[in-house]
């Protein structure tokens, strides 16, 4: 009896140590396995370019190498800024069908594009309008005033009528905004090392929607839609992202000298 109880408990032992060596190899195997999908999944990403990024933009979206400098020293984080992409809908800004260019398309095309690099520095973005309609200035200046926002951009292209000659981006401030004067100033800096052989200075300009605003705020002309060499910029995704990263700089540049942050409270310029 005293046996056949040992024989049991023995047989009893060898299955609960079977039970554990086993639990302990199937536990074994599935951390060596998700250890495994984890490499593979890091390495799979890493080679697609879709690791996820330091700041901004969300999973799934290319990440956005931001130069060195205020852009990318978080300096915008978490700061509101608004993109006015000008015209829209039955307005459709200066257009130049030939080369099938029309300023309400331009314009959103470089706010989404600018949206993107503020973005990926940690800001927030909106824009007064995210497709084709029409707004008007008194709507486009409230939608930033009603959001609080902390900067405020609008987005053009220019045009002289019997000037082609005339080329080059500019930035335009409200007449006597001095915070929207060093703002143009700075935007304008930038986007001369774009284009060297841009002469243009920023300029006092008296337009509704910087009147109405209540934070610092510039208007960019991109281009002369009158120039041809300018169209021809224009027309190439490399240049306007050449703008966007420049126009996104130079806020980046401005945030940072002025000192500004999500939680300051902004004196009206
Ligand atoms: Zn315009």
């Amino acid at each position: 009896m005293v046996r056949q109880r040992q024989a049991f408990f023995l047989a009893v032992s060898a299955r609960r140590l079977v039970f554990l060596a086993s639990v302990f190899i199937c536990c074994f195997c599935l951390g060596a396995l998700l250890g495994a999908f984890e490499l593979l999944g890091g390495s799979f990403a890493l080679l697609k370019g879709l690791g996820r990024p330091a700041t901004g933009s969300g999973p799934g979206q290319p990440v956005l190498e931001l130069p060195p400098g205020p852009l990318a020293n978080g300096v915008l984080k978490d700061l509101l800024i608004v993109l006015d992409p000008g015209h829209g809908g039955a307005d459709r800004g200066v257009c130049h069908f030939p080369d099938d260019l029309i300023e309400k398309e331009i314009n959103l095309d470089m706010a989404n594009r600018v949206r993107a690099v503020l973005e990926a520095a940690g800001a927030r973005v909106l824009l007064t309008r995210a497709d084709d309609v029409f707004l008007s200035l008194d709507d486009r200046a409230r939608a930033a005033n009603e959001a609080g926002a902390h900067l405020f951009l609008s987005l053009h292209v220019n045009r002289i009528p019997g000037h082609p000659e005339c080329f080059g981006a500019q930035t335009f401030y409200f007449p006597g905004s001095t915070q929207g004067e060093r703002l143009a100033s700075i935007i304008q800096e930038e986007l001369i090392k774009v284009d060297p052989e841009n002469y243009r200075d920023p300029l006092p300009g008296s337009y509704r929607v910087l009147r109405l605003t209540t934070m610092p705020g510039a208007l960019v002309e991109i281009g002369f839609m009158t120039n041809a060499r300018d169209r021809e910029l224009i027309a190439t995704e490399a240049y306007r992202d050449r703008i966007a990263r420049a126009i996104a700089a130079g806020v980046a540049r401005y945030v940072a000298e002025q000192g500004l942050t999500a939680g300051k409270d902004q004196t009206p310029s």
